[in-house]
């Protein structure tokens, strides 16, 4: 890792941007056809500018935020590729989607009147995907009562039916038969378009699952998230598309202490030492997004070696049993990544935290600065 430069503290996400494409290009392969890159949330914890940019840069086909205003930050950044707006809409907003030309879901007819009559007001078509429900419950007309939703849109004069689309809820586990359930209820849905003599807009369907385990959910589009930053999305099944680990994260030891046996360490006084002890204190809390479930679970590598955090994790600091062992002060400690034969990932992390690798991701902010590295 590069040293940090003079008044930034020593902790940082190190962002890998060759395994970005490396992953880009793997998926593609894996599914032969178009990719919608999802960069919400930062881009999963990585940064959003940064890492649209560099999918831009590798030819992505069309990128997917979850909120309008992601979606504008994108535009004024200088993305000019395809933008799909993921989240339920408001009207109020539906003036700015057209005017920073981002793409809008559609999810109910109500929604489709709010979208036409501000596209009528600016004289400006809107270009819209249609959401529909198979099974998540979450937004979208259900697939079974579809119909006129559907001929409603194609019959718009203010919408460009560009996409049509549902979101799968059981698709990490290759297991599941909701899936299968959810393609067919989605193809139904689909085929109404082509009853109605309309042309057929893009379906999209699957997540990172989908695209690991269901390559029927594929279609003329995916939208693998998690994936692309080389994460499963569940670390129980295995993985199909080769992928690698998109973040790093690393800090320094700031502090190096002999604990006396019998002295416990930390908030709530919930770990002590059975014998006098070496440990060190690592500059980075819960307040940066770092799991306050690690307290006492987690661990950390120092000069290639593996060792527990010992006692509640704190906003801004947490301590490090090394037992006999030596650390310095500004000794590389590696929370996510490798060092020497060592590995830890955002997988191990979230399983030891009782959560999923998406929460570890997302969860890291912005009090850690980024640094982009290849290319
Ligand atoms: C977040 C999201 C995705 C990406 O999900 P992953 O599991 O990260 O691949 C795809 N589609 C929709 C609608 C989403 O909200």
């Amino acid at each position: 890792m590069m040293p940090p430069a003079v008044g930034e503290r020593p902790t940082r996400i190190r962002v890998d941007l060759a395994n970005l494409a490396f992953n880009l290009r793997s998926i593609r392969a894996h599914v032969g056809v178009p990719v919608m890159a999802i960069v919400k949330a930062n881009a999963y914890g990585h940064g959003l500018v940064p890492v649209a940019l560099h999918l831009q840069a590798q030819g992505v086909e069309q990128l997917g935020v979850a909120f309008v205003e992601e979606g504008i930050a994108l535009r004024q950044a200088g993305v000019n590729v395809p933008i799909l707006v993921l989240g339920g809409i408001f009207g109020p907003q539906v003036a700015q989607f057209i005017t920073h030309d981002l793409e809008i879901t559609v999810s109910s007819l109500d929604k489709l009147r709010q979208v036409e009559a501000a596209a009528g007001q600016l004289g400006r078509k809107a270009v819209i995907h249609l959401k529909i429900d198979t099974g998540m419950e979450r937004i979208g007309v259900h697939s079974y009562s579809s119909r006129a939703f559907i001929e409603a849109a194609v019959a718009s004069p203010w919408c460009e039916l560009k996409g049509i689309y549902s979101h799968l809820a059981c698709a990490d586990d290759p297991a599941s038969a909701m899936t299968q359930q959810q393609l067919e209820r989605f193809l139904e849905a689909c085929g109404h378009i082509e009853r109605i003599g309309a042309p057929m807009p893009l379906r999209h369907l699957a997540n990172s699952g989908g695209v690991l385990h269901f390559p029927g959910t594929w279609l003329d589009m995916v939208r693998p998230g998690i994936l692309l930053y080389g994460v499963q999305p569940d670390p129980a099944s295995q993985c199909t598309v080769d992928v690698r680990p998109v973040m790093s994260l690393a800090s320094q030891v700031v502090y190096f202490k002999v604990v006396k046996a019998g002295n416990p360490v930390s908030y709530g006084a919930t770990w002590t030492p059975e014998r006098d002890t070496r440990v060190v204190t690592v500059p980075i809390g819960y307040g940066d997004g770092y799991p306050r479930a690690l307290s006492s679970r987690g661990s950390v590598l120092i000069r290639g070696r593996r060792y527990p955090i010992v006692g509640r994790v704190c906003m801004d600091q947490f301590m490090v049993d090394i037992g006999q062992d030596s650390a310095w002060n500004e000794d590389e400690v590696v929370l996510i990544g490798a060092q020497g034969t060592e590995r830890i990932t955002a997988e191990e992390l979230a399983q030891r935290a009782g959560t999923i690798p998406y929460e570890i991701l997302v969860g890291l902010n912005e009090r850690i600065p980024r640094e982009y590295h290849g290319r």
